[in-house]
């Protein structure tokens, strides 16, 4: 089974959550603002696509994301 982010498109950015049970990382949001929104101004009640456990995420723990091309990133 391909893992969530294998959805991604490269170079298109998302807002990730890490689930806090199984740590599975998935995209909750296209982000088509590429990175340039600085708050996510929400709590997301999310439910895990691997181990369906559902919970509340703060904006704090939602990570922005740019997908990568599949070039070696430098950081
Ligand atoms: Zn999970």
């Amino acid at each position: 089974m391909p893992s969530p982010m294998s959805k991604c498109s490269p170079g298109e950015w998302y807002l990730v959550i890490t689930c806090e049970k199984c740590g599975a990382r998935q995209p909750i949001i296209h982000d088509l603002t590429r990175g340039e929104s600085t708050t996510v101004a929400a709590t997301y009640t999310w439910r895990c696509s691997e181990c369906q456990h559902s919970a509340d995420y703060e904006s704090e723990v939602i990570e922005r994301y740019l997908h990568s091309t599949g070039k070696a990133a430098s950081d």
